[in-house]
């Protein structure tokens, strides 16, 4: 279920007039939604272009050489995204997620990223500033991104086989570079670095225990991620999933694993120790084991629209607000309105949908509003 609230149910102003007193909000103050949900996480997509067209989530059939990609303009200015960033802090959110498409390929990140460094909590606290990427930039990148105030980075890495990663990504990108790169950011201390593998049965599950064994010991939380009914250019099928039960069975058969409580609440990832110490790996089972009831992250799109779902068909417009000249206090009422109406769980409830109700659903395609 997604919540169905448009810009035009939400308080602003037009420029020069004052959002409505009943609206006001003070300037700090946590939100919550309808499922008593606060908003700590804020996940921001700075591009829909990406230089890979990984098979499952930009197929090039889709995504060919005539797509209309956003023009310049319709983005969110740096200056745009920091403004939001700056008011959802003051209302409760702790971390941001820099996404895409692929983050890396918008000119002067680290400008971003040193304004968003400049961000504190209520308590007076900086954000967390993580970046979800393919890897193919950061060994040119890593060191510059430390410097502006990037905290840690997540690196996508769906197979250590050469020819199914460059078949994967389908581009004929390699899979060494990639590697290169989680090397790069890790000696620049941009840590603890995750690595995010999506399990496609038939495609590449097989490389789950090589993934697994390459990163026992080493300092990188790998996360296995169930394989998700995003958007609508993948075809995505029930039984394409391979389930974290399954990905837990087959590694501990040969490297046993026990289960760890979770560190946060909201947490995505159900954690699992090594027993002999090597580690921990993540499991990410937004399929077989929805963690809605939980769900504290909010979405920006590429152009300005403020999400409360992965899976909703509809944003918010944020970039109408802000190009018609609100205040911060309108703002806020804005992302409180939207926020308080929110009653998204789709993961809970997708079970429930016959596959002919979940393909005639319209949702975004996750390269439009990012991991
Ligand atoms: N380009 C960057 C990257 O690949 O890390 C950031 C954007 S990408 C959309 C964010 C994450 O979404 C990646 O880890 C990717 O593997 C994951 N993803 C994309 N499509 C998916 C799908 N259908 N199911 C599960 N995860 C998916
Ligand atoms: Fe690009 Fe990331 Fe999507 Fe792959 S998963 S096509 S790297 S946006
Ligand atoms: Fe959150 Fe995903 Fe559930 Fe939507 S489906 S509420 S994004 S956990």
């Amino acid at each position: 279920m997604t919540s169905t609230a448009s810009t035009a149910d939400v308080p602003h102003a037009r420029a020069g007039s004052s959002t409505p007193r009943a609206h006001r909000l003070p300037s700090t103050g946590a939100l919550t939604d309808r499922l008593d949900r606060p908003m700590r996480d804020l996940r921001i997509s700075i591009t829909d272009r990406c230089n890979f067209r990984c098979v499952y989530c930009m197929p090039k059939a889709v995504f060919g050489r005539d797509y209309a990609f956003l023009d310049r303009d319709e983005l969110l200015s740096f200056e745009e995204i920091t403004r939001i960033s700056r008011i959802a802090a003051a209302h409760g959110v702790e971390k941001l997620r820099l996404t895409g498409g692929e983050p890396l390929l918008r000119r002067g990140l680290e400008g971003l990223v040193e304004q968003l460094a400049e961000l504190r909590t209520p308590d007076g606290r900086p954000l967390e500033i993580a970046l979800t990427t393919n890897g193919s930039a950061l060994a040119v990148k890593a060191s510059a991104l430390k410097a502006a105030g990037l905290t840690r980075v997540t690196v996508s890495l769906d197979s250590l086989d050469d020819e199914l990663f460059q078949s994967m990504n389908d581009v004929r990108f390699p899979v060494s570079r990639v590697l290169d790169g989680i090397e790069a950011a890790h000696a620049a201390g941009l840590g603890p670095i995750k690595i995010n593998m999506v399990v496609k049965r038939g495609l590449n599950d097989h490389e789950i225990l090589p993934m697994a064994r390459r990163f026992h010991g080493s300092p990188f939380s790998l996360r296995f991620i169930e394989y998700m009914d995003v958007g609508t250019s993948n075809g995505w099928q029930l039984d394409e999933v391979v389930s974290s039960a399954e990905i837990v069975q087959r590694i501990g058969a040969e490297l046993p694993l026990e289960p760890l409580a979770a560190a946060a609440p909201g947490e995505t990832a159900a954690r699992w120790r090594y027993v002999d110490g090597g580690g921990e790996i993540g499991l990410i089972s937004s399929v077989t084991n929805a963690f809605c009831g939980t769900c504290n992250r909010a979405r920006i799109s590429t152009e300005g629209k403020l999400f409360t779902c992965l899976f909703a068909s509809e944003g918010h417009d944020l970039r109408a607000l802000l190009r018609s000249g609100i205040d911060d206090d309108g703002l806020a009422a804005a992302m409180a309105s939207i926020w308080g109406a929110r009653d998204d769980r789709y993961s809970e409830v997708r079970a429930t949908l016959t596959p002919e109700l979940r393909a005639a659903r319209s949702k975004i395609e996750m390269s439009y509003i990012g991991g």
